[in-house]
């Protein structure tokens, strides 16, 4: 149900998907990861060889995508595309850009967000992205928007691709966020920015276990747990 699901927003980096990870995990709740989906349909344009900022060429091709989102035993999210796993696919600094650039398209907005919204009425979730607490759950029962400085972020994204075994440079990833957060908070549809109510959390000064339990006191409070 919306009103008991959590929203998480913020830019790239942010800290958002292992702060939801980690309280979805203590508080038994499915974590919802929408990036996934963006960056799927950006992968199916990359691998077309069509251009990503091709809004005309984008819009046709979503006659013949067809998405499915997934959880597996461990509640990790699965995305597939075409019948294909591309979990892990998706997740290099290439997929990253196409995702920002369809994700400024209103097709492809509207294409993800019946099925973003169904995720909420079929489970209690923690779902992050960038527009979930303004437009694809304005009733959540908690909005978050998570933040830092870009330097931080780009910082923590190059650690966790080099973890990864991605190839990627600090700089390329430094330049990443700053493309993308122009594109997210510039863009005329669902663009980034703070939802009315939301709680704020600047991670840039403080350790992942002092955002968690910040975020946990919040949860407990506003959902009398
Ligand atoms: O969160 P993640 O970095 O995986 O998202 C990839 C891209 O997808 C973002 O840069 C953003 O452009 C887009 N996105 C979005 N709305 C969301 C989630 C992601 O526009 N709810």
């Amino acid at each position: 149900m919306e009103e008991r699901s959590i929203a998480i927003d913020g830019p790239a980096g942010a800290g958002k998907s292992t702060l939801a990870r980690m309280v979805a995990g203590h508080f038994g709740l499915i974590y919802v990861d929408t990036g996934a989906l963006y960056r799927t349909v950006g992968l199916y344009v990359l691998e077309s060889g069509r251009d990503t900022k091709d809004a005309a060429a984008v819009t046709e091709m979503l006659h013949t995508i067809k998405i499915d989102m997934h959880f597996d035993a461990d509640r990790r999210q699965r995305m597939t595309l075409n019948g294909r796993d591309v979990t892990d696919l998706i997740r290099t600094p290439q997929a990253s850009l196409a995702a920002a650039d369809v994700s400024a398209m209103p097709p492809v907005r509207a294409f993800l967000l019946s099925m973003q919204r169904e995720m909420a009425i079929r489970y209690d979730i923690v779902m992050d992205g960038r527009d979930i607490g303004t437009v694809v759950l304005p009733k959540a029962g908690l909005k978050v928007f998570i933040t830092a400085s870009p330097e931080a972020r780009a910082q923590r994204r190059f650690k966790e691709l080099v973890a990864k075994n991605v190839p990627a440079t600090y700089e390329e990833v430094l330049r990443d966020i700053l493309l993308r957060d122009k594109s997210d908070t510039e863009r005329e549809v669902s663009p980034l920015k703070v939802a009315e109510g939301a709680v704020v959390l600047d991670t840039t000064e403080k350790s992942l276990e002092e955002c968690f339990l910040w975020l946990c006191k919040i949860i407990e409070e506003r959902f009398g747990l």
